[in-house]
């Protein structure tokens, strides 16, 4: 029996999201006594090989198909490859790649499909777990069949990081180009000239408490001492303060960084969807009962416009 992951990667790098699947394919993989099974579809699959080897992993398959990310690819591919491994579970990221093929494979190959999966327990049956109605309420499902599909919430599995010593093997794919549907023209990224939020070490993440559109360039100033980036919680975006790219939470991006400092955010359910998974949390918030205190790894109970600036000048910047 085998657990089958499929790798994510991006303008030549694979993705956190491959090495949390790894942890979280080979724990399912523990609970049914099977193999771990990765794939990795296109792009410089070599070099991805090397990084990929990661403990816990039994095969790696390498699948030399286009550079970047095509929905057809990526269905057919892994049509292929279930029908060659029957694996008991089909392990993907629930990504904007993921979640545009996962629905796809899922209905070609007539399995049950649960997305944005948080938690996985036993074998026999697997029990599933994922929020439901904006995370206030979370769902263990019995899966109910023997073959599955599911998209994995990144962030929520520590990433492999050990190396390890799996079998590679070159899969060869049999495409239907006439049933691709879409042709990659280029890649051009969202916001091009913007920054990626997913990618910063430090954040420093902005609320309805700043108030006042006019307030931002103070928090810049943080940003720029700090050697940050800035992010927000969805009513600044929704303000129309700040582009959709920098939205944290459920409905924004799902962030990462070494340290997530939320300023005059209160930890909505589906903010905090979106940055528990940072290092080092510090929260700024008059409110001492604010959600974002249960999660906070340090906090300063007070008003953001008297912090802000002590901050800037504490870290060598100029208060605007
Ligand atoms: P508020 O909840 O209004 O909090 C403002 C905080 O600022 C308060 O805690 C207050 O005490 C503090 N404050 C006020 N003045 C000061 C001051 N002077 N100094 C210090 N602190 C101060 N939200 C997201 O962020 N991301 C999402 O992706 C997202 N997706 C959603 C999807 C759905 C389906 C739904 C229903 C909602 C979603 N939301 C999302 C919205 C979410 O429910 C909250 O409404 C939102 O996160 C609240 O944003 P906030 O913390 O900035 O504002």
């Amino acid at each position: 029996m085998t657990v089958l992951a499929v790798a994510e990667h991006r303008r030549g790098d694979l993705r956190d999201v491959s090495f949390e699947l790894v942890t979280a394919g080979r724990e399912l993989a523990d609970e049914l006594g099977s193999d771990l099974a990765v794939a990795v579809i296109g792009g410089d699959v070599e070099g991805f090989v090397e990084e990929l080897n990661r403990e816990g992993v039994d095969t790696i398959y390498t699948v030399a198909e286009g550079e970047e990310f095509n929905h057809g690819i990526y269905a057919q591919t892994i049509e292929q490859l279930h029908a060659e491994l029957d694996p008991a579970a089909l392990l993907l990221p629930n990504s904007v790649n993921g979640l545009d093929y996962a629905p796809a494979v899922a209905e070609q190959l007539d399995l049950p499909l649960v997305t944005d999966v948080i938690a996985l327990e036993g074998s026999d049956p697997v029990e599933v777990t994922r929020e439901q109605y904006g995370g206030k309420v979370e769902i263990t499902y019995d899966i109910g069949a023997e073959q599955y599909v599911l998209t994995v919430r990144p962030a929520e599995w520590p990433t492999a990081t050990a190396g390890g010593e799996a079998t590679v093997e070159t899969f060869e794919t049999d495409i239907d180009e006439g049933a691709l549907g879409t042709t990659v023209k280029g890649f051009e990224e969202v916001g091009a000239g913007d920054v990626d939020i997913t990618e910063a070490e430090v954040l420093v993440s902005i609320g309805r408490g700043i108030e006042e559109e006019e307030n931002i360039p103070l928090i810049e100033a943080l940003a720029d001492a700090l050697d940050a980036t800035l992010s927000s919680s969805r009513p600044i975006v929704d303000n129309g303060w700040l582009p959709q790219n920098r939205q944290v939470g459920q409905s924004g991006k799902v962030v990462t960084p070494d340290v997530y400092i939320a300023i005059g955010i209160s930890g909505a359910v589906q903010h905090v969807a979106g940055m528990k998974g940072s290092d080092t949390i510090v929260a700024i918030n008059t409110d001492p009962n604010a959600p974002i205190y249960d999660i906070a790894d340090y906090g300063i109970v007070d008003d953001l416009f008297e912090v802000i600036p002590a901050l800037i000048e504490e870290f060598g910047g100029d208060v605007p």
